[in-house]
């Protein structure tokens, strides 16, 4: 049985999915959460009560409004979407990436981003049967080495080129004059992914429009929505429609509409808390960076970068989990990423004890 189980198992499955391990989750149980760049705040009382009320005259007999109207308009009129631009949801920016893989995937094309970058652009690429191009960043400062990537988009055509702005996981924005010309050499799209907008400097958003490849993908889990599953897509309505015919109905459900449409209402809300973690972000980057023997790298996200002394990442990232605190250990993802952990910010006084448990790992 489990012999003739394999087989067909084996014969059926894609050889590429095979050879995939699963996402990994790590489990949170009970520690202080600093491994997935959530915002660690949660919601004010009365603002919680008026949600538990729309809640209770939402009814879940019906299929929700396959084109999230209501949503959708709050979206664009509150991430300052130019006008004249579409926007099209996604059960997470997740989901936009596999649509976007679905419409443009023929034999031979290929999706082209930076390394160390964003996995889900490799994964998905794969899932859709297009092989993934991963140009390395300049080793110095994780800046775009942008002759190279002319130089690869050149030879490999891509059908998309993602580029995370602020970058995921080494936390910089790129340079917007190398960010413009890779859109201006790109064969095909250039999607410019701003899960981390709340926390940047700078967005792509204003500059949709100025080119016919150009699209800027955004999501609510880095603010403050994680739990909801909500990321878009927003660019010229000739490209949108044709993704949009890939998006499978009723994506978005009726408790997300309702409450990513409600929050939105109450985004003030929001922005005072993710001010509140950029200010943590540059109390905490100040206190890391005083252990001995370790490089914090600049970020514009809601987690930093950090450079453990050699051969010390694993040790420090096993030693904070006995001691509560969960952080993402990056040593051996990618060559640049050695001795590196990936802290998000937390409370003020989650970020004081990672900096004193790590302190304390430093003396052993
Ligand atoms: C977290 C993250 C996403 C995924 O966002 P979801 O909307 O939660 O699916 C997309 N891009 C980057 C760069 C991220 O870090």
């Amino acid at each position: 049985m489990s012999d003739t189980i394999d087989t067909l198992v084996s014969h059926w499955i894609r050889p590429e999915i095979r050879a995939l391990s699963a996402y990994h989750v790590q489990d949170a149980a009970g520690s202080i959460k600093l491994d997935a760049m959530e915002n660690p705040w949660t919601w004010p009382d009365a603002l919680r009560e008026e949600w538990a009320g729309l809640l209770r005259q939402t009814d879940v007999n019906r299929y929700p409004d396959p084109a999230a109207r209501a949503l959708t308009e709050r979206l664009a009129e509150t991430m300052e979407v130019p006008g004249g631009m579409r926007v099209l949801l996604g059960n997470g920016s997740d989901e936009i990436i596999q649509m976007l893989g679905m419409a443009l995937a023929t034999p031979g094309r290929c999706v082209l981003s930076v390394d160390p970058g964003f996995v889900m652009y490799r994964m998905i690429a794969t899932f859709c049967g297009m092989p993934y191009v991963g140009v390395p960043l300049r080793a110095e400062d994780f800046s775009l080495d942008v002759p190279a990537l002319l130089q690869a988009m050149e030879e490999w055509q891509p059908a998309i080129v993602y580029l995370a702005c602020p970058n995921n996981p080494t936390g910089n924005l790129f340079d917007e004059l190398a960010v413009r010309k890779i859109i201006e050499a790109a064969p095909g799209l250039v999607v410019v992914d701003e899960a981390y907008a709340p926390f940047a400097s700078t967005t792509f958003m204003k500059v949709l429009g100025e080119y016919d490849n150009l699209l800027v993908m955004r999501t609510i889990s880095k603010m403050g929505l994680a739990g909801l599953r909500l990321g878009f897509l927003a660019g010229p309505t000739a490209w949108l429609d044709e993704v949009d015919k890939v998006r499978l109905p009723y994506n978005i459900n009726v408790l997300t509409q309702m409450s990513a449409e409600f929050a939105l209402r109450h985004k003030a809300v929001f922005d005072e808390q993710t001010a509140c973690i950029r200010t943590e972000r540059a109390r905490l980057a100040e206190a890391l960076a005083t252990l001995p023997g370790v490089v914090v790298f600049p970020s514009e996200a809601n987690f930093l970068l950090v450079r453990t002394p050699a051969t010390r990442a694993s040790a420090w990232f096993e030693g904070l989990k006995v001691r509560g605190i969960l952080v993402k250990n990056l040593h051996g993802a990618h060559p640049l990423l050695d001795d590196c952990l990936r802290i998000t910010v937390g409370r003020p006084g989650e970020n004081d004890r990672v900096v004193s448990e790590l302190m304390d790992l430093a003396m052993d």
